[in-house]
């Protein structure tokens, strides 16, 4: 999940980035800079059941690694 907070001229400025998985915050590792995570995002389509549908998540080093150790096709 990403916070986005307003800036100066009303641009969006992303002030928060939170694991959706286990809730914990994204430290920062400089000035709008954090410690890297994994961004998805999915725009549903028409033959999906979920059509118009848009999801985005975050997660965590430590969640991304619990989810792809749990993959039968191990990535590459
Ligand atoms: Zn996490």
């Amino acid at each position: 999940m990403r916070e986005l907070g307003m800036a100066v001229q009303e641009n969006h400025v992303l002030t928060k980035v939170v694991c959706n998985c286990c809730g914990k915050e994204i430290p920062l590792v400089g000035e709008g800079i954090w410690e890297e995570y994994f961004h998805g995002e999915k725009s549903w389509g028409y033959y999906s059941e979920q059509d118009g549908r848009n999801d985005s998540f975050d997660l965590c080093q430590d969640c991304y690694h619990k989810l792809i150790d749990g993959f039968k096709v191990k990535l590459l």
